[in-house]
């Protein structure tokens, strides 16, 4: 399967050769402040399988664990696309709202629900975790 996707002017484009690892959910505040109240929603792909085209800006916060975590967007438009660990280089977020419809992709996980507001609300039967989840597997390209 190929994912295709981009922002919403069209200056940054994007193509995945892969499935996803994951897609979850994340109630973390820095991901409500970042969606404008809300969760984020992260298709998690082998970062080799990503190719990109136009200039994707990028905005680096260093987290409680030490880790570098790294927000990329459309400086144009301000869509938001990507994001990485510095912990993790073999893995890369894309935003799922930054796919191209019809993808057929949906959360399998929910995270930081401990963070969540009294209101939010997850999809029957998917995985929960209160903070942060085990690392996900090796990625694996389809062949
Ligand atoms: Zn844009
Ligand atoms: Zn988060």
């Amino acid at each position: 399967m190929t994912y295709s996707g981009g922002c919403a002017c069209g200056a940054v484009r994007i193509t995945v050769t892969a499935e996803p690892v994951a897609v979850r959910q994340c109630w973390c505040r820095d991901c409500q402040q970042l969606a404008a109240g809300h969760a984020t929603v992260n298709a998690i792909f082998a970062t080799d399988a990503i190719a990109c085209s136009g200039t994707v800006t990028w905005k680096d916060r260093i987290a409680a664990s030490g880790n570098r975590l790294s927000w990329g967007f459309c400086g144009e438009c301000g869509t938001q696309l990507f994001a990485h660990s510095s912990a993790r280089p073999e893995f890369r977020v894309v935003r799922l709202g930054a796919i191209d419809e019809p993808h057929g992709l949906a959360p399998d996980t929910v995270i930081w629900t401990d963070q969540a507001p009294a209101w939010a609300r997850w999809p029957d039967g998917i995985a929960q975790h209160g903070g942060q989840p085990p690392a996900a597997p090796s990625p694996q390209k389809l062949s």
